[in-house]
């Protein structure tokens, strides 16, 4: 009895140590985008930046290990205080840095009603973490010269969506309604439906031209026909699984199947093949 405990105990000893080990191990890039817009990259969703005289508006803040490392990098983009944060959705690595960003620079969180709801409905998270500002649609922000509008995206990735649109500089944040060349997770839990997403993409698509900037929730910086590849791989695969789902076919079945040689390459460690079929047998 004593021994598996000790077991148990020593396994969480270190598999905690393994992840702050993978924090320390992380940097954060950053990206220019255009003359005040950035995305950084370190581990978990991509953060927008804008910097400039105003101060900085960071969207999303990844993960509490790593708000050191984030406010340095701001630092190095311009030295202004960082006055605003916007949640794209509730998930851990995108709110994850609140409580700590808004210790250590008094900033003001902004995020769609129900992302408020869902962390507060979630005993590991105190106030500090929660958003101070919500709003049932959207908000604009009047900041560096830019309007920068966040609009809330319903019934997609989660029931808390919002993407973001920086008028003048062309660029746009998808949250986690775009993984960039990559089957996407949708939440079918936290209010996410797979009809809702590919409706997310088609508004989010009536803002993008051929210039303009997409910074995906995960991926790389993404182009006009990155977006349209993208929606296209998610009506194409869920025609695939529905048309058989349709005459019988069990989800075990259609895994068997496969989705076919074309899609292989938008798997990856989090999404495999299998787990994207369940999403759409499953997913409204
Ligand atoms: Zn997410």
């Amino acid at each position: 009895m004593m021994k598996r405990v000790a077991t148990a105990l020593f396994a969480l000893m270190a598999s905690q140590t393994l992840l702050a080990q993978n924090f320390d191990d992380v940097q954060i890039k950053s990206e220019k985008i255009n003359d005040s817009v950035y995305m950084l990259t370190g581990m978990g969703g991509n953060i927008g930046v804008s910097a400039g005289d105003d101060g900085i508006l960071i969207i999303d803040d990844q993960f509490a290990p790593l708000a050191e490392k984030i406010s340095s990098s701001l630092e190095g983009i311009a030295g202004k205080k960082l006055r605003y944060v916007i949640n794209t959705h509730y998930h851990g690595d995108h709110t994850g840095g609140n409580a700590k960003i808004k210790h250590m620079h008094d900033a003001t969180v902004f995020a769609h009603d129900n992302v408020r709801v869902r962390l507060e409905n979630d005993p590991k998270k105190e106030a500090a973490d929660l958003p101070v500002v919500t709003y049932a649609k959207g908000v604009k922000f009047h900041f560096n010269g830019e309007t920068i509008h966040v609009r809330h995206l319903p019934h997609a990735h989660t029931d808390g969506d919002s993407y973001v649109y920086f008028e003048k500089a062309n660029v746009i944040h998808t949250g986690d309604v775009m993984f960039n060349k990559m089957f996407p997770y949708i939440d079918l839990n936290g209010g996410g439906s797979v009809a809702g997403y590919i409706r997310a993409i088609e508004i989010i698509l009536a803002d993008v031209n051929d210039d303009t900037k997409v910074m995906p929730g995960h991926g790389v910086v993404a182009t006009k026909q990155d977006v349209e590849n993208f929606l296209n791989m998610l009506k194409e695969t869920r025609r695939i699984v529905l048309d058989k789902k349709a005459v019988g076919d069990s989800v075990e079945s259609i895994i068997k199947q496969g989705l076919g040689e074309e899609w292989q390459s938008w798997a990856w460690q989090f999404i495999s093949e299998e787990k994207w079929i369940r999403t759409l047998y499953d997913g409204r």
